[in-house]
């Protein structure tokens, strides 16, 4: 199990559309509230910075129930707490409120974080950020506002009135090896060293294994087959859900064709021991599906 799949978190869907509860829910002494802006989260030296509704109000003259966004309950020895995050629209005034508090992204937190916080973070992000680029109506221009407790935005014009919901992107990341092998590239734009699997975005009308084959081809120029649905893990970077596989290659010269990856290579299980411990190659943050991926591989 690995970061992001924390599966106790009850989203009470039902709620959403009943706004006087969600109010007197929001507004309960341990009822919480996570300050986001530009996929960035209120935080301090220890981690995430959650408001009661009453310290929110004092602090911040600028508080508004449109931007509050009920992501859930979850329910610790038998007592429920319900998590919302807000969304910012003046970060200034928040710094300027909480002196000791900062913006933060996701992956300067994640070390500090533990599962439920990472998970409820990742949901914060995710919402926040499809708020903020779906401020007008794709059909016809108009503006949007939000409804069901952030998680429908319609459009203000009459004529049109059209719902849109939150977006999540299909990604598929896939191990591949050849016999005693596995493949790990890199992207320039990477920190120096890391070498993660190969991983893309899905394409419209293709499915998540033709996607893997597609991607197998264009990073790398290899053909593989036997691909196989390992886990998936949502990817709040912004709104991706990786699903991850693995895959044979059916020979093992790479070409990068695309020119995604400014290298790839094939490493046995003994080659990155030594790597890792001369400090020559970096896996991913041990957190990631990709991670996973390359531990499942070692461990066979
Ligand atoms: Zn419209």
């Amino acid at each position: 199990m690995f970061a992001l799949q924390f599966d106790q978190l009850d989203r009470q869907a039902e709620l959403r559309a009943n706004p006087s509860e969600l109010r007197e829910l929001a507004q309960q002494k341990n009822s919480l509230i996570l300050p986001v802006y530009h996929q960035k989260l209120l935080s301090g030296d220890n981690g995430l910075i959650w408001l009661s509704w009453n310290n929110l109000q004092n602090k911040v003259s600028t508080v508004q129930d449109k931007h509050l966004i009920y992501i859930g309950k979850v329910t610790i020895e038998g007592r429920p707490q319900h998590y919302f995050s807000y969304r910012l629209t003046k970060p200034e005034e928040f710094i300027q409120a909480f002196p000791e508090a900062g913006l933060k992204g996701l992956r300067e937190l994640f070390p500090d974080l533990n599962e439920t916080q990472s998970y409820l973070a990742n949901v914060a992000i995710g919402i926040e950020h499809w708020h903020n680029t779906h401020q007008f109506c794709g059909y016809c221009g108009h503006a949007t506002y939000s409804k069901l407790a952030g998680f429908v935005r319609q459009c203000s014009n009459p004529n049109c009135a059209k719902e849109h919901f939150p977006r999540t992107d299909a990604a598929v990341i896939c191990a591949i090896s050849f016999q005693d092998k596995i493949l790990l590239g890199r992207q320039a734009s990477w920190p120096e060293k890391r070498y993660s699997v190969i991983a893309g975005f899905v394409e419209p009308g293709e499915s998540l294994e033709q996607a893997v084959a597609r991607e197998a081809d264009e990073e790398v120029g290899l053909e593989v087959t036997n691909i196989q649905y390992f886990s998936s893990q949502p990817w709040p970077f912004p709104q991706s859900l990786m699903t991850g596989f693995t895959a044979d290659a059916t020979h093992s010269n790479i070409r990068l064709k695309d020119q995604e990856l400014e290298h790839a290579d094939w490493f046995s299980r003994q080659q990155l021991i030594d790597l890792i411990a001369n400090g020559e190659l970096i896996l991913p943050y041990r957190y990631s599906i990709s991670r996973a991926l390359v531990e499942n591989w070692r461990s066979q």
